[in-house]
């Protein structure tokens, strides 16, 4: 039997509208993802989040030579996931940014928010998952990194096109990496 697990990507306030770096829209994706949410834990499906999780002086940040303003400061509002979203106790936290001098965009460059430290393939590994289930923000950027990791990992992985959005910095950006995905052998639900 196939194990599965929804893998819910940085869907913080600080990625939604009204937030520091707001993916146009980002926030529409919310009741998709609560279906899955739903779904998965009906099924007693593990459910893990992501957050990136940054100190107040992160390179990926513009007064440090970074792309974007500064967003998800562990301890402000913009860090936390989005109120809307309902998730069941238990869930799997994963964080990751929180070196100072180091960008990661993807999930799997995150460690559990709990003791055990575990890397997410580690953590996913130890409970037996083979099937990834992909949601999240930014389809472009850390939804695109988290997914190219997954397949490197070798795990089966799908991600719902209606429960992912990106930023198109240039038009077309998420359309190419949802594109690039499939190319690398993700499925597109
Ligand atoms: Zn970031």
């Amino acid at each position: 039997m196939t194990r599965d697990a929804l893998i819910i990507v940085d869907l913080q306030q600080d990625f939604c509208p009204g937030g520091a770096l707001a993916v146009p829209h980002g926030d529409a994706i919310i009741p998709v993802v609560q279906e899955w949410v739903n779904r998965f834990a009906d099924n007693r499906h593990l459910i893990v989040t992501t957050q990136d999780a940054h100190p107040p002086d992160h390179i990926s940040f513009l007064e440090r030579g970074g792309p974007w303003p500064p967003h998800c400061i562990v301890n402000t509002p913009g860090y936390l996931l989005h109120p809307a979203l309902r998730l069941p106790p238990g869930h799997a936290r994963f964080l990751k940014g929180q070196d100072r001098d180091r960008e990661a965009y993807s999930g799997f460059d995150g460690v559990s928010a709990d003791e055990s430290a575990l890397s997410l393939a580690d953590y996913l590994r130890s409970q037996s998952i083979d099937r990834l289930y992909i949601v999240g923000l930014a389809t472009d950027y850390c939804v695109r990194a988290t997914t190219l990791d997954a397949l490197a990992a070798g795990f089966e992985t799908v991600v719902i096109k209606n429960g992912v959005r990106g930023v198109d910095v240039s038009p077309g950006d998420s359309e190419r990496a949802l594109a690039e995905m499939a190319a690398k052998g993700a499925q597109l639900l």
